[in-house]
């Protein structure tokens, strides 16, 4: 009893384990496949960020406290990436507080950090770029532990960004790099965010004065993505490739890279993007001394800056327009404002741009003929230059570059072994395919012979049964010596004959009916002691050859047995009977017989009738008992003589009064009159007979017989 409620309890215990289980499953099912609805908003804005923000917000509204707080984090996030990019900062700025807030309360570090790194990026969206790397340098100095690739990436990619800002090329290329090591464990948008991160660095290159490397990024990053995908991009490298070419001399090409640029964010209404185009065609306009055209964009680039107050932008619009007037000879004006931009650009320590400041103004107040101002500016540019590019760190980032280098070509050799794996295991698929269809057709050949020999056996056991089958249906239908038809055969035949004969057929054969000759040869016994058996023999296939040769070929010869013979002669007439039996006993008595190395001369006596005899229906008088009376008058032969027939020709008397009578004895009903009898002779016997050459004694005795 005890026992069974410790199962009962373990049992239970057990199922709850499970249902917990199921649900811990099913809740994570649940929110993979939500946070995977955000992921794919993402993708949404990377070429409608409108649409994708009406998605997310959508979205957001379902949400309410039983979602997870993953799901709700990366909402949050999402909802403010959108807004600032379409420049809403207010509500961007709500859903980052908001954020910020749910990851404290919830405890979740990864969240905390990416609030903390927007927050440090804002710095320098405000103009701080130094306090942006401040408090970006702080974060990664407390890095907690466990953080995650998606957290670190971040961070990694603002600090890489924000050293870039500063001019410290060596540091951003650093992060650079490990960020984009850190792409490959991204849970979500891999390829996305290394695109991101490409055009960062090839950003990088330009400055650097690296131009071929800035194009191997930008292709490397283009081929990652049709332009569709990522339109945004897409854009940004077109930007970064024309900033490349420019550096190339390629003029023309960096413009063309430009406007393509300009053309993809006005059509996918990505407005930042589109500043920014602009501000580089300003730029470009600037360096062909185009100034009309080069304030003219820069002017419509300022337009765009309300939208977004990254200072960066305004400052940058601002300088152009004033290196546009410098240009046009309105010194002062022009002056006011790239020295202002310069002015912060310096304070803030942003050397990359004040370094790209200097040499615009050198080159333009050069252009200008004002000499003195252009060497001034060359100066400050040269002491940024000599800073951004000294030696000794050139060399660092050499052997950095070369370490990634390296890394990256390791990671394409191991791409292309495994690739080679792959092929390999493809190619003993292949191979091993290959075999088994061999195998197998193989297997098909083997067995096709296997079965045409077996078939051919088949067919030549049937063809040997044929032919034992026609062999035994004619040995069971005629005779083995003679090669006659048997007396089976003939009876066969007379059943056959009754079963099929109609009415008809019978009244018409009374007309010209059949004729049967019954033969027995003449002291056979005799012909057989004398010579021999085998004489004997011989004797029987010559008188059956004789036969056969005698009759019509409609004619039917039999051995009906022994050496008793019987012709079958359909539809005769019973003059041509007559003439038929003379043929036969001539044909056989004639002429001698060689047998046992003798000459003899063999006879025969007949008896014949007609079926039906004399009118007599065969039901009354079947065949049977017709062979009997032709029997009956072969006697009559035997007795008269030999070597003669007797045909009983026709009844004389009806048939009621004779047939009781004749059946028995044809000689009674021959004597009472009652039948009408035709002999037929044989030929005339030879003086000499098988006996001549025998001692006087053998002639006496066959004599006597
Ligand atoms: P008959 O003129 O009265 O007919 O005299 P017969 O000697 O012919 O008398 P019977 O008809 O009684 O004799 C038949 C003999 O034919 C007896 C038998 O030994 C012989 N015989 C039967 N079949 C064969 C055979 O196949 N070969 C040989 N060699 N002899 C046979
Ligand atoms: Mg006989
Ligand atoms: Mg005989």
């Amino acid at each position: 009893m005890h026992k069974s409620k410790t199962g009962v309890c373990h049992l239970l215990l057990f199922l709850g384990l499970m249902f917990t289980l199921l649900c811990m499953r099913s809740a994570y099912a649940d929110e993979q496949r939500e946070l995977q609805a955000v992921f794919d908003i993402f993708s949404v804005a990377d070429s409608d960020n409108a649409r994708a923000l009406q998605q997310l917000e959508q979205l957001y509204r379902q949400q309410d406290a039983s979602t997870s707080i993953p799901v709700r984090l990366t909402t949050l996030r999402a909802l403010y990436h959108l807004h600032a990019e379409l420049g809403n900062n207010s509500a961007a700025q709500l859903f980052l507080s908001a954020m910020r807030k749910l990851a404290i309360d919830s405890g979740d570090k990864d969240a905390l950090l990416m609030a903390d790194v927007i927050l440090a990026y804002q710095k320098y969206s405000s103009g701080q770029p130094a306090q942006a790397l401040k408090e970006l340098t702080q974060l990664l100095d407390n890095l907690h532990a466990n953080v995650s690739d998606d957290a670190k990436f971040r961070l990694y990619g603002a600090l890489g960004a924000m050293h870039f800002v500063m001019g410290n090329y060596e540091a951003s290329l650093r992060f650079y790099h490990d960020v984009l090591r850190l792409t490959d464990k991204l849970p979500y948008r891999r390829e996305q965010n290394r695109i991101f991160m490409l055009e960062g660095l090839a950003q990088l290159y330009i400055a650097m004065r690296d131009p071929e490397k800035s194009l191997q990024t930008v292709n490397e990053a283009m081929a990652l993505t049709p332009y569709s995908r990522a339109p945004k991009n897409y854009a940004s490298l077109l930007i970064d490739e024309g900033g490349a070419l420019t550096l190339l001399g390629r003029d023309e090409q960096a413009l063309d890279a430009y406007r393509r640029a300009l053309k993809i964010a006005r059509d996918s209404h990505l407005e930042e993007t589109e500043l920014n185009c602009l501000l580089y065609i300003s730029t470009y306009y600037l360096q062909k001394h185009d100034y009309k055209s080069a304030e003219a964009n820069a002017r419509l680039a300022f337009q765009l800056t309300t939208q977004f107050p990254d200072s960066s932008y305004i400052r940058g619009t601002k300088a152009n327009i004033g290196f546009a007037l410098l240009g046009q000879g309105k010194i002062s004006q022009g002056a006011e404002l790239v020295n202002e931009a310069l002015k912060i650009t310096t304070a803030t320590g942003q050397k990359n741009e004040a370094e790209q400041i200097l040499e615009q103004l050198a080159a333009i107040y050069e252009h200008a003929g004002m000499y003195k101002e252009a060497l001034a500016a060359l100066r400050q540019h040269q002491e940024f230059s000599a800073e951004l590019f000294r030696a000794d760190r050139s060399k660092a980032i050499a052997a950095m570059q070369e370490q990634f280098q390296s890394e990256q070509k390791q990671k394409q050799i191991a791409l292309l072994e495994r690739d080679y794996a792959l092929k390999d295991a493809d190619l003993q698929t292949q191979l091993l395919h290959q075999r088994v269809t061999m195998l197998i057709a193989g297997m098909i050949v083997v067995a096709g012979i296997f079965i045409f020999v077996l078939y051919r056996r088949v067919s030549q056991t049937n063809q040997k049964l044929r032919e034992a089958n026609t062999q035994l249906e004619f040995h069971a239908v005629h005779d083995p010596l003679t090669g006659l038809h048997n007396r089976r055969s003939f009876v066969d035949m007379m059943k056959h004959r009754q079963d099929c004969q109609s009415q008809e057929r019978r009244s018409l054969d009374m007309d010209s009916p059949d004729c049967l000759i019954l033969l027995d040869i003449d002291h056979f016994k005799q012909i057989n002691d004398t010579l021999g058996h085998a004489a004997g023999d011989v004797v029987l296939v010559e008188v059956a050859r004789r036969l056969r040769a005698a009759v019509r070929d409609s004619d039917m010869v039999l051995r009906w047995g022994g050496e008793e013979f019987l012709v079958y002669s359909p539809k005769s007439q019973y003059v041509q009977v007559l003439t038929l039996v003379e043929r036969v006993l001539y044909a056989i008595g004639e002429k001698r017989i060689h047998a046992g190395g003798r000459d003899i001369q063999v006879t025969v006596s007949a008896g014949f009738i007609a079926l039906p005899f004399s009118g007599v229906s065969e039901s009354q008088l079947n065949w049977e008992k017709v062979l009997q009376i032709a029997d009956m008058a072969l006697y009559l032969g035997k007795v008269n003589g030999r070597n003669r027939a007797y045909g009983v020709s026709e009844l004389l008397v009806a048939p009621d009064l004779a047939l009781p009578i004749l059946e028995q004895d044809l000689a009674a009903a021959i004597d009472a009159d009652m039948v009408s009898l035709t002999e037929v002779e044989g030929p005339p016997r030879f003086e000499q007979t098988i006996f001549d050459k025998h001692t006087k004694k053998e002639q006496n005795e066959l004599l006597a017989l």
